[in-house]
Formats: C-alpha cells, sequence, structure tokens
C-alpha cells in the first residue's frame, strides 16, 4: 500500500437500504472532482469475482438521489467467504488498476472487507449502509431514518383503526439481530410493548402489564415486536398470549419488506452524501481501511476491525424512557 490512489470502485453489498443511492452519486462525483477514474461494482463482492465492473461519470448517478435501492444492485455473494473468491475478485481489480474500495453495506460487508484488505494491497473505506444501525461507532446509518419513518407511519395508521375498537395489536418490525427500528418505531408511537433481541422478553411481565392495563380500562394494547427477538416474532406472541387471555381480542401485522424500500428521507439524503463524500476524501488522505461513521455531529473513521468487533448498544436511558412512558 502506499501508492497514492487513483481508480476507485464503489459497491452496495448484502441487504440493500435507502440512501444507498445517494452514497453511490456522493462518492462518484467527489472522485471525478479529484480526477479520479471512478467505477461501479455491480452486485456487490459476486460483481468484484465476475468482473461485472462499469465506468461511472458524473451523469451516470443523475436523477437517483431520491431512489431507493440502489443502481448497483446489491447480492449476498458466498464465493467472497473464501479466499479464492477474494483473490478472483482482487485479480479483477488488480488488472483494472482499480487501487481504492468504497464498500456500502452492513456489519457482514464490513466483515469481507476486513478479510479482503488483511490479505491484498488494495484499501478499503466502509459506509454504513443498513436500515438496522446496528454498527458500532456511529450515530447514523444510512438507511435507518426512513426505514423507521416508514414503519412509524404503517404504526400510526394502525392505532386509527385500533381506536375504533377495543384490542391489542401487535407489530412486528424488521430487525432480525437488532431492535433499534422496533424501540424507535414503538417509542414514537406510544406503543405500551417493545420487544427486542438485545432484552430478555419475559412473556409473564407482558401479559401481567396488558392484565392491569385491562383493569385500569386501557383498552388500546400495541405491542411493537423486533422479528429476530429472543421469543420469537409476532406471530410466536399472538400464539401464547392468546393462550393465556383466550377472551381478548388480538391482531397482529407484519409490515415485512416496506420498511426497506421508499424514496429515502432528508436525513438519509444527507448523511449518505455526507459519509460518501468523506469515504473518497478518506482514500484520498491516506486513511485506510476504516469506515465513516458520524458521532456528536462530527466524522469519525473506525478501523473496520474494530466495528466488526463490537456492537452498537441499545442505550439504558432509551429502555427507561419506554418503560415510563407507556404506563
Ligand atoms: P450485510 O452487509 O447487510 O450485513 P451480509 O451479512 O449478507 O450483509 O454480508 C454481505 C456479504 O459480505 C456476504 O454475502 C459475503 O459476500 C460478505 N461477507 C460477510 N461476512 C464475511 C466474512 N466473514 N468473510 C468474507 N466475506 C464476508
Amino acid at each position: 500500500m502506499g501508492n497514492k490512489v487513483t481508480k476507485i470502485g464503489v459497491l452496495t453489498s448484502g441487504g440493500d437500504a435507502p440512501g444507498m443511492n445517494a452514497a453511490v452519486r456522493a462518492v462518484v462525483r467527489t472522485g471525478i472532482y479529484h480526477g479520479l477514474d471512478v467505477y461501479g461494482i455491480l452486485r456487490g463482492y459476486q460483481g468484484m469475482i465476475d468482473d461485472d465492473i462499469i465506468k461511472m461519470e458524473t451523469r451516470s448517478v443523475a436523477n437517483i438521489i431520491q431512489r431507493g435501492g440502489t443502481i448497483l444492485k446489491t447480492a449476498r455473494c458466498k464465493e467472497f467467504y473464501e479466499y479464492e473468491g477474494r483473490k478472483k475478485a482482487y485479480e479483477n481489480l488488480k488488472d483494472r488498476g482499480i487501487n481504492g474500495l468504497v464498500i456500502i453495506g452492513g456489519d457482514g460487508s464490513f466483515r469481507g472487507a476486513v478479510k479482503f484488505s488483511e490479505e491484498f494491497d488494495i484499501p478499503c473505506i466502509g459506509l454504513a449502509g443498513t436500515i438496522d444501525k446496528d454498527i458500532y461507532g456511529t450515530d447514523f446509518t444510512i438507511g435507518f431514518d426512513t426505514a423507521v419513518n416508514t414503519a412509524v407511519e404503517a404504526i400510526d395508521k394502525v392505532r386509527d383503526t385500533m381506536d375504533a375498537h377495543d384490542r391489542i395489536f401487535i407489530i412486528e418490525v424488521m430487525g432480525r439481530d437488532a431492535g433499534y427500528i422496533a424501540l424507535h418505531s414503538g417509542i414514537a408511537t406510544g406503543a405500551e410493548n417493545i420487544l427486542i433481541p438485545e432484552r430478555k422478553t419475559d412473556i409473564n411481565d407482558i401479559i401481567s402489564s396488558l392484565q392491569e392495563k385491562e383493569r385500569r380500562k386501557k383498552l388500546v394494547n400495541l405491542i411493537v415486536v423486533a422479528e429476530g427477538d429472543d421469543f420469537g416474532g409476532a406471530n410466536e406472541l399472538h400464539k401464547i398470549l392468546k393462550e393465556k387471555m383466550p377472551q381478548a381480542e388480538i391482531r397482529v401485522c407484519i409490515l415485512g419488506h416496506i420498511q426497506r424500500g421508499g424514496s429515502p428521507s432528508c436525513l438519509d439524503r444527507l448523511i449518505a452524501s455526507r459519509m460518501g463524500y468523506h469515504a473518497v476524501e478518506s482514500l484520498l488522505e491516506g486513511r485506510y481501511n476504516v469506515f465513516v461513521g458520524i458521532m456528536n455531529n462530527k466524522m469519525h473513521y473506525i478501523p473496520l476491525e474494530n466495528a466488526v468487533k463490537n456492537k452498537a448498544k441499545i442505550s439504558e436511558e432509551w429502555l427507561k424512557i419506554v418503560k415510563i412512558l407507556a404506563s
């Protein structure tokens, strides 16, 4: 390493997130502004292995800042877990003279980048693109704000219909390993209970809180559950509650993939633009194998290997707020 970066590749990898296009746009335009050749690598690491790589121009990223998904496509790539796959990817990049990479993805994609940068002399910069917000070392990840706002909008609608009846509503939001969408959307919609993977769910607590609310004639009860809650998702919870409270009318709503789609929020467009810009600056300044995070409104550059070794924690403060406000 140590050679000047002149040709960079940008890719989106793993689960897609709204705002990835804004990040790609920022990387391409900042790169071109600095006189770099910029290449778009299609379908994440798979495109690196298959040499599915296209030259990007300023106009290639026109009119995409407002679009969800990713114009570069994304994929999960089995071959990249193996050294042979990564070597093939490296050779393709080398043949094209690409000597810097910007990887927009979640912690899995960062794990791949750590392996790749340990083995080969192409510096990598990560941008946290994930609706789950589960990356250590940044206050924001690209896509979270849009996803959580989509969840809030949907839950508000469910609440309107709940108010017309006396019901318990269980709403499942995304988050296989992380409870941020559930926590934030649950607080913002006044949920009575929020179930997240990071906290052990005690079903007896939930039942007694529902029964206590019934006694107080609080007739509408909203439970927001992350799909990866340790107890299980919405359907599992429904089954158990129905057994314990057979008289209760309980409805389930699973929000699913709508949370991934849609036009990115203003905040996601801004952070994606800012992070994309700093990713290129970072490569040019020789700050390699880091990911670009924002903390307290300042850019932070965290070694990729630290990012994958640590997990973003849910703050105790939020958990306390949930308990007090849901009474
Ligand atoms: P996300 O980036 O959204 O967390 P994944 O966990 O599916 O999504 O990771 C995206 C891709 O990153 C994987 O399909 C794989 O190609 C690569 N990857 C993930 N973990 C590793 C690893 N330990 N070693 C090599 N490549 C990895």
